[in-house]
């Protein structure tokens, strides 16, 4: 009999291992016990073994995305100070993590200056994505203008293209920190007009519209990418005031406080230190 039972394992296994379910394969056995021990009966013993298929799968699917998109780190939005940047519309970056906007094949552009969590928050939404099925890639502007040139170089710019047509969201982050000139400028123009209506964009930048003149080299592109870009688009102000700065005056103050309280003649004025912090 526990011949015949470990005989049919075996063939469940190998039936399994055929179907390509890995996960099924190797917890069947063990889970066939427990079932049998908590009274589950054999359509409820089905539910949890292919339910641990699919958040297998689902989990090693987001891995997988989330490598593709060679993000430059991982950042959650749990990790943002909302309060430390007033500036920013925290209903609508939380809206945003739902994820609509890219299956309205919208975009979003986050713009202030540097320092006030523009790529934070641009990773964030790349991760969300990824764990929501979506194919993303994550590019430094200047990176992905540089691959454009190489390629078109090489008379490979067809590959690349193909490459970013597959995707749901594309990311370019830091438009505008270094000017790209005319062919890098007539590239990136290429690539944010063929994602129009087809997939969403992510740019982050630190220029005002009225500066973008100066980075794109030529005023009718600079209006046509407006143009695309802008139509459909959620804006995010990130601020003036970088949070870096912040933190680090916060921490000084606190360091001068601390030095006042404990009798130090050359202390500042008594500013109440924690009062900006959140949860304070
Ligand atoms: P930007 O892209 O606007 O120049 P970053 O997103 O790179 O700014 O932010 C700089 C650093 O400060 C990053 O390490 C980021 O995680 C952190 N940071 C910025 N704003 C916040 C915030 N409100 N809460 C937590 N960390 C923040
Ligand atoms: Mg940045």
């Amino acid at each position: 009999m526990t011949r015949n039972r470990d005989l049919e394992v075996i063939r469940l296994k190998e039936h399994l291992k055929a179907l390509r379910l890995p996960t099924m394969q190797a917890e069947c056995a063990v889970l066939a016990q427990e079932c049998q021990r908590e009274g589950v009966d054999h359509l409820g013993f089905l539910l949890k073994l292919c339910e641990l298929e699919v958040i297998e799968r689902e989990r090693k699917g987001a891995a997988r995305r989330l490598k593709a998109a060679y993000l430059p780190a991982i950042k959650l939005v749990s990790e943002f100070d909302f309060p430390a940047q007033p500036t920013i519309n925290r209903l609508l970056v939380l809206d945003l993590m739902r994820c609509d906007y890219i299956n309205k094949k919208e975009n979003v552009l986050l713009i202030g200056a540097s320092g006030t969590g523009k790529t934070h928050l641009a990773t964030s939404l790349a991760v969300e994505a990824c764990s929501q099925g979506k194919r993303v890639r994550f590019y430094r502007v200047t990176d992905l203008v540089t691959q454009l040139l190489e390629a078109r170089e090489e008379r490979q710019l067809s590959r690349i293209r193909g490459q970013l047509s597959k995707l749901d969201l594309l990311v370019l982050d830091e438009l505008g920190y270094v000017p790209m000139g005319k062919s890098g400028a007539e590239l990136l123009f290429d690539v944010m007009s063929r994602a129009y209506e087809r997939m969403s964009l992510i740019v982050t930048t630190n220029l005002p519209f009225e500066n973008w003149t100066e980075v794109l080299d030529n005023e009718r592109l600079t209006g046509a990418t407006l143009d695309r870009l802008t139509h459909r688009c959620q804006i995010v102000e990130t601020g003036g005031e970088s949070y870096r700065l912040k933190d680090a005056r916060r921490a000084k103050r606190s360091r001068e406080m601390y030095k006042t309280e404990s009798g130090s003649p050359t202390g500042p004025e008594q500013t109440p230190v924690y009062k900006d912090r959140p949860g304070a």
